[in-house]
């Protein structure tokens, strides 16, 4: 009987154990979210970098102009904020694009975007005839007597069933990313491609594509949904029209410029470090809201909401603004070098770089124990709608950190929108939901503080 009664003491005081541990952690990270959802700091810096550095192409003054903005923004809430030097490559759009079909007498000018990294037409522009095509298989098949002095139309578009927006740009990028490359090798003069996005608009995305040395290097532009729908129509009934494209864009000499990194330093063990990022960098239309001024304001906002909750973790919070995700990476590439040079121990790192919708779980790449460990962090977060606990976490710019064996993880906002604005005019501070930034902001705090507080990737 004594027996029994001392082991339900046991027992009991166990389970107070855990259910009070349990309460420690919702209670904070109920605070956490409620100076999040109740302070409109992060929708204000987030408003601040896209109306006033709305541009920010790597090397450009914009970009230059919002890393300084930002510096000022998050000096009051880090203990260290320092500038780390990289070099940018310079790739500038110049002249408004010229895009025309001509169909006999006929012309329609429609709207075009440079892709990212292309050559430029020079002034005289570039008129030839067009072939349309879906896949690589289709550009063999036709082989060089079909395609030498064309235009080269890629026309495949992303399939809307797909409740992964984002698995279908994975499947049609390769069209705008090895296009001009692919075509060339057939002798084409340029590439049309279709924008990656179901949105059916006038509006063209833009992105970044690749040429090899061997290969001559030919313009390469971007249309909308609706002009490429158009432009297949009148190439079925009238195959000899011809298309007209003006660019002026260019590569210009390399940049001095700089990653932007803050710290709050770690209470115990401050020589590991969570680094957490999004880029600055942006493309040149729009105003770069969604890709990827959020993810830079909830990195920012991990540090403000630490130190405005006086919330004093283990180890070293490092926010890192990458330069250049969108083109190049080097500000990622530089990032990771470092790490390696300093021998540092990155104890997990967090992206987010998949928009400002409303968050909705995790995806973690890490050692299978680790990621148990993560798993059991699920039911505090629950109650905030953050449901998912994926595998497969990771970000291009923090991808950089695999090597060293880091878990990686990003934040998973709602995908099925994120097409909409990505990489277009359509990017713009007016299309991120006040309560969606918050969310994600005391989302992605909590995570950390958690990840921290519990060990979980020792
Ligand atoms: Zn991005």
């Amino acid at each position: 009987m004594k027996l029994l009664h001392s082991l339900i003491y046991i027992i009991s005081f166990l389970f107070c154990g855990i259910v009070s541990a349990q309460d420690n952690d919702s209670v904070l990270i109920s605070t956490i979210y409620r100076e999040a959802l109740s302070n409109d700091w992060a929708y204000r810096t987030l408003e601040d970098l896209c109306k006033t550095t709305p541009h920010r192409l790597a090397g450009s003054e914009g970009v230059s102009k919002a890393i300084s903005r930002m510096y000022q923004k998050i000096a009051p809430f880090a203990d260290t904020v320092y500038l780390q030097s990289v070099m940018a490559k310079h790739w500038s759009r110049g002249k408004k694009e010229e895009a025309v079909v001509i169909i006999g007498k006929e012309k329609r000018s429609i709207a075009a975007l440079a892709l990212g990294g292309s050559v430029g037409t020079g002034k005289a522009g570039l008129k030839a005839n067009v072939v349309e095509v879906h896949s690589f298989a289709e550009l063999k098949q036709l082989g060089k007597t079909g395609i030498q002095g064309k235009m080269v139309f890629y026309n495949f578009a992303m399939d809307p069933m797909d409740m992964v927006p984002g698995r279908q740009y994975g499947k049609t990028v390769f069209q705008r990313f090895f296009g001009a490359e692919q075509a060339a090798y057939y002798g084409a003069v340029g590439t049309i491609v279709r924008s990656l996005t179901n949105i059916p608009d006038k509006n063209p995305h833009t992105g970044i594509m690749r040429y090899v040395d061997s290969i001559p290097k030919i313009p390469a532009i971007a249309i909308s949904t609706l002009d490429a729908d158009e432009l297949s129509r009148d190439l079925k009934l009238n195959s000899s029209l011809e298309f007209f494209m003006r660019t002026g864009c260019e590569m210009l000499p390399d940049v001095p410029s700089y990653n932007l990194i803050a710290e709050i330093r770690g209470n115990e063990i401050p020589k590991e470090v969570i680094t957490v990022g999004g880029h600055i960098d942006s493309w040149d239309v729009g105003e770069g809201a969604h890709d990827d001024g959020v993810g830079c304001v909830h990195s920012m906002e991990v540090l403000r909401l630490i130190h405005t909750l006086k919330i004093k973790p283990k180890r070293t919070i490092r926010m890192v603004l990458f330069l250049d995700e969108e083109m190049f990476q080097v500000g990622a590439r530089r990032y990771a070098e470092w790490v390696k040079e300093r021998n540092e121990k990155i104890y997990a790192a967090i992206e987010s770089d998949s928009g400002g919708s409303l968050p909705i779980g995790f995806s973690c790449t890490a050692d299978s124990a680790q990621y148990l460990e993560f798993q059991k962090l699920k039911s505090l977060f629950v109650p905030y709608g953050i449901n998912r606990f994926r595998n497969d976490g990771g970000g291009v710019d923090i991808d950089f950190l695999a090597d060293m064996h880091v878990p990686l993880l990003d934040m998973n906002p709602d995908p099925q929108r994120y097409f909409e604005y990505h990489h277009s005019a359509n990017d713009i501070f007016e299309k991120v939901s006040f309560r969606d930034l918050q969310l994600g902001s005391a989302t992605i705090t909590a995570m950390i503080v958690m990840l921290d507080k519990h060990d979980s990737f020792k």
